[in-house]
């Protein structure tokens, strides 16, 4: 019996060191798993980090010419749902967009992100989807589009026009994508080098390259673009515009369109003029006018305003907002 009694004592004292070690393992266990875990709770970060790189995507479509076919939904909630859910809006958008961009010049976008623009304040952008850039999307804050009423003051038509600008001056037949900052003695743009002629190496060969290295020197100090801003002042048609040579043309671009000739000879004034000496942009700028019936006695050019945009570098590409 005692014998017995001592062999039960000994299982129970084994059993509970095997439970106190089972426990310790597993806590062991635990730790090792830990970082799994941590990859795990990563892992829904990095599908919102894709969600992201859609710049507060809501909806994507494939564009084929003037066609437009819906490709995704992005997982969203509350108002945001509704305005995924009005595909009409969605339409409404697109055909400005079509009024805009002439059909050969169509060719270059394959794709269309409504997006939400609240937070960010981005109210459009492009970025190339080919490294190449010879294919481009097109992204319109659905939000933004329609405050205070669908196209208010023609706040819409001004975005547009100035996104398209950056495709205009941004794709292929203006950039080499396969020239880096190295091998590029014209304009860098970021996502290559500017050709010799392009719109864009033009500019700042004739109005950034003397003010260039002050412009770098204000890095990301607001206070100092501030200054930089202030002291050129006549050389911009905006203020966003001395954000960079790009935003520049599509800003100069932009007013190139909707405003009449102008008749001063400030640098900003230069600027919009040199593009009247293209043929294909003076065209370019018949269309959308036309299209848009401004300078008609029933509709007047945009209001021009800058809109509270954000920067743009992404890893992609850089995201032109
Ligand atoms: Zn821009």
């Amino acid at each position: 019996m005692l014998l017995q009694k001592r062999l039960k004592l000994l299982i129970i004292i084994l059993l509970s060191l095997l439970v106190i070690n089972t426990f310790n393992a597993c806590e062991k266990d635990d730790d090792t798993v830990k970082p799994e875990k941590k990859e795990t709770s990563d892992k829904p970060k990095e599908d919102k980090k894709e969600q992201d790189d859609e710049e507060d995507g809501i909806t994507l479509y494939s564009v084929d010419g003037y066609n437009i076919t819906k490709k995704t939904d992005y997982k969203v909630s509350g108002k945001l749902l509704e305005l995924q859910k009005d595909s009409k809006k969605h339409t409404e958008i697109w055909n400005l967009v079509s009024k805009i961009i002439p059909k050969g010049y169509m060719t270059f976008f394959n794709e269309y992100l409504i997006i939400t623009g609240e937070e960010s304040g981005v109210a459009g952008f492009v970025v190339q989807t080919r490294e190449d850039l010879t294919k481009w999307k097109i992204g319109v804050a659905i939000d933004m589009a329609y405050q205070g009423g669908f196209n208010t003051d023609g706040e819409l038509s001004y975005t547009i026009i100035h996104e398209f600008g950056h495709t205009l001056t941004l794709n292929n037949v203006q950039v080499d994508s396969k020239r880096n900052s190295d091998n590029c003695s014209n304009y860098f743009t970021g996502e290559g080098c500017a050709k010799e002629g392009s719109y864009i190496n033009v500019l700042f060969q004739k109005f950034w390259k003397d003010i260039h290295d002050q412009f770098l020197d204000t890095g990301d100090d607001e206070s100092k673009k501030q200054a930089f801003y202030e002291k050129y002042k006549d050389r911009f048609v905006t203020q966003y515009a001395s954000t960079n040579p790009g935003e520049d043309i599509a800003e100069v671009f932009t007013h190139f369109v909707i405003k009449d000739k102008p008749t001063g000879n400030t640098i900003a004034n230069q600027k919009v003029k040199i593009l009247y000496e293209y043929p294909e942009l003076i065209e370019l700028r018949n269309h959308i006018r036309e299209s848009l019936r401004i300078g008609t006695k029933s509709k007047s050019a945009p209001v021009i305003k800058v809109w509270k945009r954000g920067s743009t570098i992404g890893k992609k590409g850089q995201k032109r907002s």
